[in-house]
């Protein structure tokens, strides 16, 4: 599947967001830090976020509002200094939108549900996909896996 596709079949699902909160909602959920990510298209820097060196199994949620989108399965080392993942969980879940901020053509991802940006997608990930998402930590809740 190519970027394109993705990009045209999430647009048709996701029209509006789920969650719907004001911005005034939103900055008492969440930490300054999240607020800024998420509502604001911030990127925190890089190797500080928490979650950039972390292996442990579970699935990332959205920190805004909960909707599982990676799993631990499809996150590698990118060496970047943010998490990266090469899938989402659903294709649905995480939409992608053009942006051309700072002078760059990037592809922009956010919450499907919730409309919170996460990050950047970018295509020299690895195989199967050749993507790479590149989330910031501050977007992400880690849900660990339950052991058995
Ligand atoms: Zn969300």
């Amino acid at each position: 599947m190519t970027l394109k596709d993705t990009e045209l079949s999430v647009k048709e699902k996701t029209t509006k967001p789920d969650v719907a909160k004001s911005d005034e909602e939103w900055r008492k959920q969440l930490s300054p830090e999240q607020y800024q990510v998420t509502r604001k298209a911030g990127t925190e820097p890089a190797f500080t976020g928490k979650y950039w060196k972390t292996k442990d199994d579970g699935t990332y949620a959205c920190v805004c509002c909960g909707k599982p989108l990676f799993s631990s399965e499809t996150k590698f080392d990118s060496g970047t200094g943010w998490p990266s993942f090469w899938q989402p969980l659903d294709q649905a879940a995480v939409a992608t939108h053009e942006d051309s901020t700072y002078g760059m053509v990037r592809t922009e991802a956010r919450c499907a549900s919730c409309n919170a940006h996460l990050g950047h997608v970018f295509e020299d990930g690895p195989e199967p996909t050749g993507l790479r998402y590149c989330m910031n930590s501050a977007a992400l809740d880690l849900k660990p896996e339950e052991k058995k």
